[in-house]
């Protein structure tokens, strides 16, 4: 944090008179979210997914699941970014083997996440083979299309049928790419029958829903109970998302997984993810989230479960860690000190938040502010619980202090983000210590 405010231009300028106790009028605007579709509820290694819990977020491995060591660090930084379920994938005989040493060091590190095993095509195969990998996971996903062409019922009830010995649940995950192709084709041909066909994609969408509901009712047929299976029907455009998952909302009471499948890099990952979720949560439809974003070789993969919590944070649906507020600058604010003090606060939040979050009970509810200059800051400070109006441009060096909606002190000079986190350290042990 090697910036002060002398990086700002402090050249004093005339400013009209009553400019600084100009009334600042907030508008509020009360966005009412649909209660959420009543479902059952289903339990994942203890975690419970269901219209009676909050919105779970989950998240899932890049890493080689053969490669016990990787995979268990990649899971432990998941669940401690706040994942609360990790999937991993289970594609052969080497990935099957190594899910119980996965779960030895997980153990080892402390980590209490339920993991999923996620399975195409040898699923009934490789959970039969290896016992001490079905028992060892919370949930197997099974995607109906990637069953197997020929035996599809045969191996997706073998597979059902080794959740029911287990006690595991399923998830039922359809995808727009690996749809059930007999089935899609079947129903295509129906439609080209019929007397007014329909649109392709909404034939498309409806084999989807047909999948999904079907499997979940074979898999109640083969022994296992409505409260354990989990649907999911991905697809990659969020109008099609936001179709799919109200038509299954209507016809069933499973819980729903939501996602959006292969959203994309970057922004647009992140964006359309964002749009596709929010529009059905707002719903009240979906139970449990995972936001597919593709990484940056190299890239941070806790980038999924912070963007899932973000989602649902600023819905109002959940709390996770404290909210900065940052105004977005313009020409009042040439430097670039207010964006790096924005950045390092949010930082210096989130990796407060392991340790804060036992020991500040409700700390993932205050509000910091940072504003850029005089203009909306201190107005914006004032409804935060903390909030600071840096300089902008051709103002005073000086910073006020904003804490519970009173000026607390003005800060100076170059140890003014030091000084500011010392005030939030202790507004934070003061106010949710006890
Ligand atoms: S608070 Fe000031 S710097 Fe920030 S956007 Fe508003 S006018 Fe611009």
């Amino acid at each position: 944090m090697g910036y002060g405010l002398n990086n700002t231009k402090d050249v004093p300028v005339a400013l009209p008179v009553g400019y600084f106790s100009q009334p600042y009028v907030r508008l509020e605007c009360e966005v009412t979210l649909q209660s959420r579709r009543n479902t059952v509820t289903v339990s994942v290694g203890g975690v419970k997914v269901g219209s009676q819990q909050p919105v779970v977020v989950q998240s899932m491995t890049n890493t080689d699941t053969a490669d016990p060591a990787s995979t268990a660090d990649q899971v432990a930084a998941l669940a401690r970014a706040g994942s609360q379920i990790v999937r991993v994938t289970v594609n052969n005989d080497e990935a099957a083997a190594a899910v119980p040493e996965l779960m030895a060091r997980l153990a080892d590190a402390g980590v209490d996440v339920p993991i999923v095993g996620d399975f195409h095509y040898n699923g009934h195969l490789l959970l039969a083979k290896y016992p001490a990998c079905a028992s060892a996971l919370a949930k197997y996903r099974i995607n109906p299309g990637n069953v197997g062409a020929k035996r599809r019922d045969e191996n997706f009830q073998t597979i059902v049928r080794l959740a029911v010995e287990h006690n595991k649940p399923v998830r039922i995950g359809v995808n727009w790419g690996s749809l059930d192709q007999d089935l899609l084709t079947r129903m295509m041909d129906d439609n080209a029958r019929a007397q007014s066909p329909r649109d392709a994609k909404d034939v498309y969408m409806e084999a989807m829903l047909e999948s999904a509901l079907r499997s979940a009712a074979l898999a109640e047929e083969t022994g296992l109970r409505h409260d354990q299976i989990i649907i999911s029907a991905k697809v990659s455009v969020v109008q099609d998302l936001v179709e799919v998952y109200r038509r299954l909302a209507r016809r069933c009471d499973y819980p729903l997984h939501l996602g959006l499948t292969e959203a994309g890099l970057g922004s647009k990952g992140i964006i359309a993810s964002t749009a596709g979720l929010s529009i059905l949560l707002a719903e009240g439809i979906g139970d449990t989230i995972r936001v597919s974003l593709t990484p940056k070789p190299g890239g941070d993969r806790t980038e999924e479960v912070y963007v899932a919590q973000q989602v649902l944070q600023s819905l109002g649906l959940r709390s996770f860690a404290p909210q900065v507020t940052a105004c977005p600058g313009c020409g009042r604010t040439t430097s670039t000190f207010f964006q790096h003090m924005a950045e390092d606060i949010q930082t210096y939040l989130r990796e407060q938040m392991p340790v804060w979050r036992g020991r500040y009970p409700g700390v993932e509810e205050l509000k910091v502010a940072v504003m850029g200059c005089v203009v909306n800051g201190p107005g914006e400070s004032k409804h935060a619980n903390i909030g600071i109006s840096l300089p902008g441009t051709f103002e005073e060096p000086k910073a006020p202090v904003y804490v519970d909606g009173a000026l607390r002190t003005t800060l100076k000079g170059d140890t003014i983000v030091p000084e500011f986190l010392e005030i939030l350290e202790n507004y934070v042990a003061q106010r949710y210590g006890a």
